[in-house]
């Protein structure tokens, strides 16, 4: 079970980054997004949604930062 309510992708809104919680990495810090209340969940649950709400790639579990 994802933390996230089973939600694939968590964006921290302190960086403007989504993450890939399938390919969780250490350094994306999720624990510390969430305990620091900057998480937020799309709908519909995917990349492109968090892309048009503003996102950027999360560098570790996603890559590809277009900034
Ligand atoms: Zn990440």
């Amino acid at each position: 079970m994802r933390r996230g309510n089973g939600k694939q992708f968590l964006g921290n809104i302190n960086t403007m980054e989504v993450h890939d919680l399938d390919n969780e990495q250490t350094l994306c810090q999720i624990d510390e997004i969430i305990t620091a209340g900057h998480d937020r969940y799309f709908t519909p649950d995917t990349l492109s949604q968090a892309k048009s709400q503003g996102f950027d790639n999360g560098h570790w579990c996603i890559g590809g930062s277009e900034r």
